[in-house]
């Protein structure tokens, strides 16, 4: 004290800047928080920006409970002159100082909260009051899913806090399911033996605890907790301290033990760090270590140094008044106190101090109160998200724990089943002795936790769901309904039948992933064989074929026709025995062609033979094209008589929904019915009402019902394609309609952050990629209970007609080789009528215009033997006549003229 007071005095003797005191009432314990005091103090001094005089901190240590020593101390401090009394941080002291304080009008700010104390003017408690922290609590709680849990506390400071949890915990109503909770409260041994009371929580079978403790204790009691079996993986605890990131927790790290606890100081935060090196620089500036490290640094500490910035802060506004010697004794206060407790709650000029943002309500209590949610891990305690006292909790990840990401042990675990009787994913097996147990079920479900129960090496035991009801959310009660219900409710560990994952679902409760896809369709009568057509023999060819086929007999003995008129080699001698006749016949008329061509396409042959290059390569091509056209039409008439056609009376979704005969529905509680009541599409909406208003005649409580249903009635059932399939291979009267309406998959339910979700779904997936499921899903759908009955009656389809697109290629050759010939004939004509006009010394144009007008008359098949007046060659033209005649049945009537410009004669 005579050292403070020489201080004091050079300070004021060498005319320094005004000095502030400020006095700090620590216990003996409380070495580093008095070092804090005294730094930050001399922190801020240094700092005239935030304070012009100079703050000199004056710590005293104190007993935790004599008061009367507790008061001397803080009348000396008066008597020095100060501006504000900090702490004491703990013990039953603090109302001495308040009403002394009160009496003096002198701040005082606290910066821990216990049970005796009183809100008061002159009090600033920057810690959080129970009742924030009780929020925190409950909230955590409530996230975590507790129903039963034990409160371990320390001291009645403690038991204050958790009492209000109790009543929050109450109000944020996870009791609504009358006395299906617990609350077991238990007092930690003030002598520090807790393993007794451990053990008994042990035995207790509740593994949710609620750790209130001091953070110096905390040690202790996790280390007596993981002696008798306490910290395994079985157990989550939610430890109060805030302290808890700066005890050593490796020891707990291992075990698996889901650990939560909060932190309002975060040691990697700039603001902390900063703090931390000023006060080092200060320390080695005097040539000292600082023993404090980010952390290391308490909440008590952190507070200290904000409750010392808020003062100052707050002397700042108020211009530094000078301090003032106050005698306990004396009436005399300051009459400043006042006034600097209001500008430190008035939260006008916000301070974000290490314990973040520091702000007061109008009854001077802490707001905005922001923590960190911490959970221990594999690599220690890490940051899983926020607590904000106004927005409440935000995790930054799913609520399941840290170690549950790593893979824990499921062996010798055993899991509590649900399933539902659902073919054939959940069935009874058929005995006749009496089943008991497991034994009871088979199906693709229970064989599926079979194999992951293998590899995972858990224990099941199976129970069934009596009301065969999946779960939904009852949008009226705001409850879940059926198997989910009994996840959430801890009743099965498991549900497993053909659940559904949907994101509603998901919302409640946890999924594998999906161990099969599928998608709803509708089930209804297989169609009804339709009776053969009467002229299905037009069937194999489309009308557009028909009609081109028409088009091209026709078009191809018009051309034969031309063709023959035009080309010379086509008009032969009728009588070959007359050498030189009077007329030439062309066997090509207008008839002869369509019925050379009809012939041909009836594969008949007509007695007309082609003679010249053109119209044989007509007749070729022709040939070509009846031959494709008549091999095509007899294979696929072939297909046409040999399978009846069959009909639906609808052939989609939009079509039933379309009509008014055929009832449709679906499974009554299912994510099926659901997926049209929150259909956005008209169709499904307009299908949803109308099963809705229906809903006694068309929503059954099974697929087995609907299947009855379907076999029964007029009715179409929509059911999820795998179950689909299932049932088409065992009863051969119904089958699927239409397409997929959407794509979805069926998973294993568990409840929400689920510890072993990750393994379950690795597995679920390594026995997909083996190959396993499917081999499964083969035996359970083609193979056991009548499977593969129906193979062939689903398998004829309908055939179809040829299209154009089908023949379209043989046609294109006919038309090239048309127009081939077509040249060829031009030819053939053109070189007989200059050959003519060489021969007869006639112009070519004369022949060929004679040629053409007869042949432009379109009438007439036989053509008079032209006559030239050539004499000089007659005779030579005769000779080759006749060595021409002779040498060929056609003789010279090949050429159309006589050799000496007559008719040839007989
Ligand atoms: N798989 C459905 C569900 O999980 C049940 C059958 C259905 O709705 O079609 O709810």
């Amino acid at each position: 004290m005579a050292v403070l007071l020489l201080v004091l005095l050079l300070a004021v003797a060498s005319g320094a800047p005004e000095v502030i005191n400020i006095g700090g009432l620590f216990l003996n314990t409380e070495e580093y928080e008095a070092q804090v005091f005294q730094l930050t103090a001399e922190d801020i001094s240094s700092n005239h920006s935030i304070l012009r005089g100079q703050l000199l901190a004056l710590p005293e240590l104190v007993e935790p409970h004599n008061s009367l020593k507790v008061s001397q101390s803080v009348c000396s401090l008066l008597q020095l002159g100060v501006a504000g009394i900090f702490g004491p941080h703990a013990g039953t002291t603090s109302s001495q100082v308040q009403s002394i304080c009160d009496t003096m009008d002198i701040p005082h700010i606290e910066t821990s909260w216990d049970t005796n104390q009183q809100r008061q003017d002159f009090l600033v408690n920057l810690h959080p009051h129970p009742s924030t922290l009780a929020k925190l609590y409950a909230e955590l709680v409530t996230a975590w899913g507790w129903q039963k849990f034990t409160i371990l506390y320390e001291d009645k400071s403690g038991l204050v806090r958790l009492n209000n949890l109790i009543r929050m915990y109450e109000k944020y109503g996870l009791n609504d399911k009358k006395n299906e909770h617990t609350i077991t409260i238990r007092q930690l041994d003030p002598l520090q033996n807790h393993r007794q009371i451990l053990r008994e929580i042990k035995r207790s079978g509740d593994n949710n605890i609620v750790l209130d403790c001091s953070v110096e204790f905390l040690p202790e009691v996790l280390k007596q907790a993981q002696q008798v079996g306490l910290m395994t993986s079985e157990q989550n605890f939610i430890i109060t301290s805030m302290d808890l990131h700066t005890i050593d927790i490796e020891p707990y790290q291992y075990g698996g033990t889901n650990v939560t606890g909060f932190r309002m100081v975060d040691p990697d935060s700039e603001v902390v760090q900063m703090a931390v090196r000023r006060w080092q620089d200060l320390e080695m500036k005097r040539g000292k270590a600082l023993d404090i490290t980010p952390e290391t640094l308490t909440l008590n500490m952190a507070l200290i140094h904000d409750a010392v910035h808020l003062f100052a802060r707050a002397m700042r506004r108020l211009d530094s008044p000078p301090v003032k010697n106050l005698d306990c004794g004396d009436l005399e206060n300051w009459g400043h106190g006042a006034s600097l407790i209001n500008f430190m709650k008035d939260g006008q000029s916000m301070l974000r101090g290490l314990t973040g943002p520091i702000q007061f309500d109008n009854e001077g209590f802490r707001t905005n109160v922001v923590m960190d949610i911490l959970e221990l891990g594999y690599d220690g305690l890490i940051s899983i998200g926020t607590w904000n006292s106004t927005d409440g909790l935000n995790l930054t990840r799913s609520l399941s724990p840290v170690f549950h990401q790593e893979s824990e042990s499921l062996v010798n675990k055993t899991f509590r089943v649900l399933t539902a009787l659902s073919e054939p994913y959940g069935m009874l097996r058929q005995s006749s002795d009496a089943l008991k147990g497991n034994a009871r079920f088979e199906g693709f479900g229970i064989e599926l936790i079979h194999e992951l129960s293998v590899i995972l090496g858990f224990n099941y035991t199976f129970d069934l769901q009596v009301d065969n009801v999946y779960g939904s959310l009852d949008k009226d009660t705001g409850q879940w309904t059926g198997m989910l219900r009994q996840i959430m409710d801890e009743k099965a560990d498991l549900a497993i039948t053909d659940l559904t994952i949907s994101s509603e679902r998901e919302a409640a409760v946890d999924f594998t992933m999906p161990f099969m896809n599928l998608g709803i369709s509708i089930l209804y009568k297989r169609p009804k064989k339709e009776a053969p057509k009467l002229f299905s023999f037009m069937s194999p060819f489309h009308t557009e074929v028909w009609i081109c086929m028409c088009s091209v007999f026709l078009g191809v003995s018009v051309l034969l026709w031309i063709m023959g008129r035009l080309s010379p080699y086509e008009w032969t001698n009728p009588y070959p025995c007359i050498e030189e006749p009077e007329e030439l016949e062309n066997q090509f008329t207008f008839n002869n062609s369509l019925w050379f061509t009809i012939g041909s396409i009836m594969q008949q042959g007509a007695d007309i033979a082609p003679i010249s290059v053109s119209t044989r390569m007509v007749a070729g091509i022709w040939w070509f094209f009846t031959l494709i056209i008549v091999s095509s039409y007899t294979a696929n008439l072939a297909a046409f008589l040999t399978v009846e056609s069959t009909t639906t009376p609808f052939k989609n979704v939009k079509e039933l929904a379309n009509q008014k005969v055929i009832m449709y529905g679906a499974k009554g509680s299912g994510s099926t019915i659901n997926f049209f009541r929150d259909s956005s599409d008209p169709t499904y909406q307009k299908m949803y009402q109308f099963m809705h208003d229906n809903a006694a005649e068309v929503l059954t409580s099974s697929n087995e019902q609907g299947l009855d249903w379907v076999k029964h009635k007029n009715y179409a059932y929509f059911m999820e394609s795998t179950s689909i399939e299932y049932f088409t291979e065992r009863h051969c009267e119904v089958a699927q309609v239409g397409d997929l309406l959407d794509a979805k998959g069926y998973g294993i339910a568990m409840r929400k952050n689920s510890t072993y979700r990750n393994q379950l779904s690795t597995t679920v997936l390594k026995l997909q990629e083996s190959g396993k499921l499917s081999k499964m899903k083969n035996r359970w759908w083609k193979e056991e209970r009548g499977g593969g009955k129906c193979e062939d009656a689903g398998s004829s389809g309908n055939p179809s007609a040829l299209s154009l697109e089908h023949v379209g290629g043989v046609f294109l050759v006919l038309v090239v080789g048309l127009c081939l010939a077509c040249f060829v004939t031009l030819f053939e004509l053109l070189s007989h009528v200059r050959e003519t006009s060489q021969n007869e010394n006639v112009p070519f144009r004369q022949v060929l215009i004679e040629e053409w007008r007869f042949i432009a008359r379109c009438h007439g098949s036989t053509k008079p033997m032209r006559k030239y007046n050539s004499q000089e060659k007659v005779s030579q033209q005769a000779e080759d006549s006749q060595d021409f005649v002779h040498m060929s049945s056609y003789g010279s009537s090949r050429y159309g003229l006589n050799t000496n410009g007559k008719q040839p004669l007989p």
